[in-house]
């Protein structure tokens, strides 16, 4: 049988003006700024307006550590949103913004699949509202600032070596990732090394998504530290005078953008921080402004739940004060048997063997996820290869942990395929058995938060760090930023540092390279293994087969 693809089936959605969509969660047209027929901002003063509601309840959906491709929490957020409409409920789903760079590097869309996706996907995918073009322009901003500032006198005594604002451009760029700049004589500066990270990467996208209000994302601009001088004392945004215009380039895109589901449902699609170097979920402002709306609120962290609904919990929850009703972890049976110790090229064959070794990796992440007091739900992400023999195995080896799996086929089938494990969703939410709470309190030491996460989330023996990496960690203690959260960065395949090490390893430790405060973002950068804030092409990037056809539609690019 085959199959449509994804923008095949995007480009047969049967779109309802956004007004419409508004309306379903009470927001009037005066309060919504169209972007075009299907798409809109959500005004700030509307958002003011609705603080006094109640909140809804709040449902995550994270994943096992995955394959390359990906698991499908994208799609199954937006399966469970329509889910929850069909079985009569009001929701809403939250997701991320695309970043530019990879859609041209690698197919493959951030809108979800099959006959569960937000549209309009192509422009969801490429420019949307231009909220990252006005982050790349705001931190463009205080890079030209900065360099500025050294030009005419450097009254600040910045130390040139120690500029640690680099540049940024929303492309995969590697021949950027190095440079030197103000070369060509005295009237272009003094040169000095720098580099790009792409869009996603920046501190400005994770303020932006962590920033409560204006005043608050204008606060967290000027927390950010630029340079350093020579006795090694933080220059900040605030003293070279930059967090006032970059608020004024950043207001627009601080306001939610609203779309909707294939299934006419309300979707919020805002913000997109990096998974690795910052915490990898959509904006607070959408989240809290979507709780405010509907019932039930479904949204989706980045990465499996090691990482993702680690920081979730332990970053934005904590930060933001929600509190998750319900995880919904998803699995797939590939990924199971990856986790397995099945290579990419066999997972086409049905290895009940495989599957049921994999299933190490989901109970991990099911003991994980209880043990910030949430509810957790599997859901079984359906593939049509699939066989019955491989579901039953994952099936029971959940029912062995004390949870429950659900087939859920909402790729195939949209929300028909998705209403057992809405309702099954919604039952565990209505019956507020979760008692969140962040698995280290603020006041513990960074180290110790370092270690807590690695022992009780990676189940690491120890945390290895350099006297250097402790003393600076040290040192930021002493500076008042000890009650920060920590944002881990490691690899996504794996609980250990290693990507090759699947399923559930023991006996290993947990190297730490390197430490980057993000003082604005308001957390601790704990890199293990090597990071990259620049992507790079691969050999035939999917750019060279992307065009326009005859009818000035998009192809190539899903
Ligand atoms: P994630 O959010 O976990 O990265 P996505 O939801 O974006 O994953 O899905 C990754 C890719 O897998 C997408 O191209 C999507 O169309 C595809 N996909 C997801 N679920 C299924 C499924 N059940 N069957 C076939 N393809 C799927
Ligand atoms: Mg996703």
């Amino acid at each position: 049988m085959a199959f449509k693809t994804d923008i095949q089936i995007a480009r047969e959605a049967k779109k309802r003006p956004i007004q419409e969509i508004g309306e379903k969660l009470g927001i009037g047209s005066d309060d919504l700024l169209p972007y075009g027929h299907d798409k809109a901002k959500v005004s700030q003063t509307f958002i003011d307006g609705v603080q006094k509601n109640s909140n809804g309840k709040l449902i995550l959906v994270t994943a096992i550590n995955p394959t390359p491709a990906g698991e499908g929490k994208t799609t199954t957020t937006v399966g469970l949103g329509d889910g929850l409409n069909r079985i009569g409920k009001k929701a809403a789903v939250c997701i991320r913004e695309a970043s530019l760079g990879p859609n041209f590097g690698m197919k493959g869309g951030a809108a979800g699949g099959g006959y569960a996706q937000i549209v309009p996907m192509e422009e969801m995918n490429l420019h949307f509202t231009g909220d990252f073009h006005a982050i790349t322009s705001a931190h463009s901003l205080l890079s030209a600032m900065i360099d500025n500032h050294i030009y005419w006198g450097n009254e600040l005594e910045i130390d040139t070596r120690r500029v640690v604002w680099r540049r940024i451009v929303d492309m995969n760029d590697r021949a950027l990732r190095q440079i030197t700049a103000s070369l060509g004589g005295v009237a272009n500066g003094f040169p000095r090394e720098t580099g790009f990270d792409i869009t996603v990467a920046s501190e400005v996208m994770a303020i932006l998504c962590l920033a409560r209000n204006l005043e608050d994302l204008q606060k967290r601009l000027g927390d950010m530290i630029v340079a350093y001088r020579r006795d090694k004392t933080p220059v900040f945004a605030r003293d070279i005078k930059a967090d006032g215009a970059m608020t004024v380039l950043l207001k627009d895109a601080m306001q939610p953008n609203l779309v909707q589901t294939l299934e006419n449902n309300p979707a919020f699609v805002h913000g997109g921080p990096f998974a690795n170097i910052a915490h990898g979920c959509n904006s607070v402002i959408a989240t809290t402004t979507a709780l405010k709306l509907a019932d039930y609120v479904v949204t989706e962290a980045g990465f499996g739940a090691d990482l993702g609904a680690e920081k979730f919990m332990n970053i934005k929850c904590r930060k933001a004060g929600l509190a998750p009703s319900c995880v919904v972890l998803v699995a797939t049976v590939r990924a199971m048997k990856m986790n397995g110790g099945v290579v990419k090229a066999d997972l086409g064959a049905e290895n009940v063997d495989a599957v049921k070794k994999g299933c190490a990796n989901l109970g991990r992440h099911i003991e994980n996820v209880k043990s910030f007091g949430v509810p957790v739900v599997v859901a079984i992400n359906h593939f049509v290869t699939d066989t019955d023999a491989e579901v039953d195995a994952v099936k029971e080896y959940v029912k062995g942990q004390g949870s429950e799996a659900i087939l859920s086929r909402h790729w195939e089938l949209g929300s028909e395929g998705s209403a057992d494990l809405a309702t099954r969703v919604a039952e565990i939410a209505d019956g507020e058995s979760a008692n969140f709470s962040p698995i280290y309190p603020d006041e513990m030491p960074l180290m110790q938060k370092i270690e807590t996460v690695a022992k009780r989330i990676y189940r690491a023996d120890e945390v290895l760090a350099d006297q250097k990496v402790r003393n600076q960690l040290k040192e930021w203690e002493a500076q008042g930023y000890g009650n920060l959260p920590i944002c881990m960065a490691k690899t996504q395949y794996s609980f250990t540092t290693d990507p090759d090490r699947r399923g559930a390893p023991t006996g290993f430790s947990v190297p730490v390279r390197e430490v980057r405060l993000s003082a604005g973002a308001g957390f601790v950068v704990v890199i293990c293994g090597e990071i990259m804030t620049m992507p790079g092409l691969p050999r035939v990037p999917s750019a060279e087969n992307i065009r326009l056809n005859a009818d000035g539609d998009v192809e190539g690019l899903f």
